[in-house]
């Protein structure tokens, strides 16, 4: 079934305010198995809200709309929609119970008289009550067509369409869809493809769709199924083979487990310590690893060194390897993850090292990185030639760096 959405509001238009109802309805109906084909916005126009709700009912199954159901003049959603579609408006006795209810709970005493104007319903619409707000939800139905309208606020939106307007588009939709997410590091987005590009060529159900993400790709592999136990039968032979091809670089199959949350959990139950010791990340690394909640059990740490007297003074990088290969080198980074770690007395430390640019000279290009980490003795260094703009480069040195410190714990425990 085709769905369309279709924001409402002069706003959106003027650049004011970001369409961030049409990306949460967008994923909510994708992952309902909805084919989700345009997303338009129009102003608070009659003509032109007119015409956008025809030609969206002419081509989809069903349109959800957002915005411009409050009180006031401007919102005219409702209005426009029940003519186009051929309704009659008339008050609700029960929305408008609802509505006082809901002006008492929040001790709301100036009721204006335009606020009465949300209880005026299409008639033979079903009602979505709106917990969090006064204008409510509505389904309109008609000659095979389906128009739901939703207030603008996400606050509102949020909980409206998830908990009222979900199960009944479920009762359209009867097929599941199942999916599961493989999280890949340290492999780019276009190498990531050629790896699994049999894979993707012969994938009809489940499907498997990457998305780049800074230094990271993202895989979801999607299957539509009768029922969840199907879709899961379905996807589980797809997600072993991604696993066994990108091996060591799958750091996560959990939809919400951020990279950091891995290297936390595999640092405790190793009970291992960690420092960071950063010079072009200016503490980004710790600011990760302190993300997640009961991080101070194993982060201990985190310099940020920034000039090569900073580096001597809290690593005790040597004079002589700063002056011999400058900075950013090899032997600086070894010397600052060393340096960290003993200073700090942790197990481990990672640390980062580059030109993060504006500038990108022979003597100092930009992007050049090198991250180092020492874990119980060892010390490994990698080094990286980013690309982009000095914030992006930052990034991406940060994910290498949180991601180096993974694969030194699972190739430790290899070698055990
Ligand atoms: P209200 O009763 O507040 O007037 P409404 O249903 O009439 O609600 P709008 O007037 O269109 O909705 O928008 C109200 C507020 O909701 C906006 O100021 C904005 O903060 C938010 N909003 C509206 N549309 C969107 C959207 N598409 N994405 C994100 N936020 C939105
Ligand atoms: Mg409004």
């Amino acid at each position: 079934m085709v769905v369309e959405i279709l924001a409402v509001g002069t706003e959106l238009l003027l650049g004011n305010i970001a369409n961030t109802n049409a990306q949460y309805l967008s994923r909510r109906c994708a992952a309902l198995g909805f084919s989700v084909y345009r997303h338009t916005v129009v102003g608070d126009n009659e003509e032109r809200m007119t015409e956008a709700i025809l030609t969206a009912l002419g081509r989809s199954d069903i349109v959800i709309l957002t915005g411009g159901l409050g009180p006031t003049e401007d919102d005219m959603t409702k209005e426009v929609c029940a003519k186009v579609m051929g309704f009659s408006l008339e008050e609700d006795a029960r929305t408008r119970k609802r509505i006082s209810g809901y002006f008492r709970s929040i001790k709301r005493k100036n009721i204006t008289g335009n606020n009465w104007k949300q209880a005026v319903i299409p008639v033979g619409a079903k009602v979505l009550d709106n917990d969090n707000g006064t204008a409510p939800g509505l389904i309109l139905e008609k000659n095979g067509k389906t128009a739901i309208l939703l207030p603008g606020p996400p606050g509102e939106l949020i909980p409206l369409f998830s908990q009222k307007a979900e199960p009944y588009l479920r009762t359209l939709q009867p097929d599941t869809i199942y999916s599961k997410m493989v999280k890949v590091c340290g492999i780019g987005e276009s190498r990531a493809e050629t790896m699994i590009l049999d894979l993707i060529d012969a994938q009809t159900n489940p499907t498997i769709a990457t998305y780049a993400k800074t230094g990271e790709v993202h895989l979801r592999v999607t299957a539509r199924a009768a029922d969840e136990a199907e879709g899961k039968r379905l996807v589980k032979p797809v997600v072993k083979e991604l696993k066994k091809r990108f091996g060591i670089c799958v750091y996560s199959t959990k939809e919400d487990e951020a990279l950091e949350q891995v290297v936390l959990k595999l640092l405790k139950k190793r009970a291992l310590t960690v420092a960071t010791a950063e010079s072009m990340t200016g503490g980004l690394v710790a600011g990760r690893l302190v993300n997640v909640a009961g991080a101070s059990e194993f982060f201990r740490e985190g310099f940020v060194t920034y000039t090569d007297k900073a580096k001597r003074k809290a690593l005790g990088v040597k004079k002589s390897t700063l002056e011999k290969y400058g900075a950013v080198s090899e032997e600086t980074a070894r010397e600052m993850a060393k340096g960290g770690a003993l200073s700090a007395g942790t197990d481990a430390c990672v640390a980062v090292t580059g030109f993060a640019g504006p500038e990108d000279t022979p003597e100092e290009p930009k992007g050049l990185t090198y991250i180092s980490c020492y874990l119980r003795g060892e010390v490994a260094v990698e080094e990286f030639h980013f690309t982009g703009n000095r914030g992006k480069i930052r990034e991406q040195a940060v994910v290498q760096a949180l991601d180096l410190l993974r694969r030194r714990i699972l190739e430790q425990d290899r070698h055990e």
